[in-house]
C-alpha cells in the first residue's frame, strides 16, 4: 500500500474518553444527510465518549440539513448561519428563514459567521470582505435577538473581526470556533469573556504558537471540536475527520495543559453543555 493510501484510511478509534461534546462539526459534509447516516456517525462518536455534537451550517441547504439532523437524533444539536464565504446569499428571504431556524429549540447557536480573509483573493465564489462584514453584523444582532451564542469563523482576520464585535457589541456568549490566533489574540478574547474552541489544528507539529495560545485560556473558557470532515488531528492529518476523533484533540489539550485527561474531558464537556444549554 502506498503512503498516500495509508494516509487516507480513516483514523483508528481512540481509547474512549467519556463526557465529551463535539462543539463544532459538519455532519452533512461527513455524509450525514439521512437519519440513518447521522445515527451511524453519532453511534461511532458515542462509543468513544463523544455523547453530544453540535452540527453547523455553511449555506441555506446545509442549515436545513443541520436542523433536520438535530430533530432526527437527540444527541445532535444545530447551529445555523451563512458562512462568511456565502455572505452574498444573505438576502431578505434568507434572513427570514435563518431567523426562524435560529429560534428552533434544537438550534443552540448562530454560526458559523465571521470573516474569512483567506479565500476572497483565491476564489471568485467567496464573498468580498465588505459583504462578509455586513453579514457578520447582521448575525451578531440575530444572536442577541434570539438569545443564543454567536459561533465565529475567523480566518486571517483577527483585528477586523475583533473590531466589528466591539463596535456592534458582543452577544452574551461568543465562541471562537477553530481558534487560530496567537497568544495576544487569545488573551484579548479571554479578557472579553469569549470561549476559545480548539480543533485538530492545535495538535499539528507546526502549531507551537497556537499551543501557547491554548495555554492562556482559563478552564471555563475552553472548548474542543472536530470541525469534521476537515482538520483531522495529528498523526492522522489529511485523513477523513469525524466526531469520533475528538478524544485525540481533547487528550492533546489535557497533556499540553498538564491536566489529567478525565478531568480535562469533564471540563470541556461541562463548558459545552453550559454555553449551548444542552443536557
Ligand atoms: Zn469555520
Ligand atoms: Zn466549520
Amino acid at each position: 500500500m502506498s503512503k498516500k493510501n495509508q494516509r487516507r484510511e480513516p483514523p483508528p478509534d481512540p481509547a474512549p474518553l467519556p463526557g465529551l461534546v463535539d462543539a463544532h462539526t459538519h455532519l452533512a459534509a461527513c455524509g450525514g444527510r439521512s437519519a440513518e447516516a447521522v445515527a451511524a456517525i453519532l453511534d461511532h462518536a458515542e462509543a468513544v465518549g463523544v455523547g453530544r455534537v453540535v452540527t453547523v451550517a455553511d449555506d441555506m441547504v446545509d442549515a436545513r440539513w443541520a436542523v433536520d439532523a438535530a430533530t432526527w437524533d437527540e444527541r445532535c444539536y444545530a447551529a445555523v448561519a451563512l458562512h462568511p464565504m456565502h455572505a452574498g446569499d444573505l438576502d431578505d428571504e434568507a434572513k427570514a428563514e435563518l431567523e426562524q431556524m435560529a429560534r428552533h429549540d434544537r438550534v443552540v447557536a448562530v454560526g458559523e459567521t465571521g470573516l474569512d480573509y483567506y479565500w476572497p483573493s483565491r476564489s471568485a465564489d467567496c464573498a468580498a470582505p465588505q459583504v462578509q462584514a455586513s453579514a457578520f453584523a447582521w448575525h451578531i444582532d440575530l444572536a442577541k435577538r434570539v438569545g443564543k451564542p454567536l459561533m465565529i469563523h475567523n480566518r486571517e482576520a483577527d483585528r477586523a473581526l475583533l473590531d466589528i464585535l466591539a463596535a456592534e457589541g458582543s452577544p452574551e456568549t461568543v465562541i471562537m470556533h477553530c481558534f487560530s490566533g496567537d497568544e495576544a489574540v487569545a488573551r484579548e478574547c479571554v479578557d472579553r469573556g469569549y470561549l476559545l474552541s480548539f480543533s485538530g489544528t492545535v495538535t499539528f507539529t507546526n502549531a507551537a504558537e497556537l499551543q501557547r495560545a491554548a495555554l492562556v485560556v482559563p478552564d471555563e473558557q475552553l472548548l474542543v471540536e472536530t470541525d469534521a470532515p476537515f482538520l483531522t488531528p495529528h498523526p492522522y492529518r489529511g485523513a477523513r475527520n469525524e466526531s469520533y476523533c475528538l478524544p485525540y484533540t481533547a487528550r492533546f489539550l489535557a497533556d499540553l495543559r498538564g491536566t489529567p485527561e478525565a478531568q480535562m474531558a469533564a471540563v470541556l464537556g461541562a463548558n459545552a453543555r453550559r454555553v449551548y444549554r444542552i443536557g
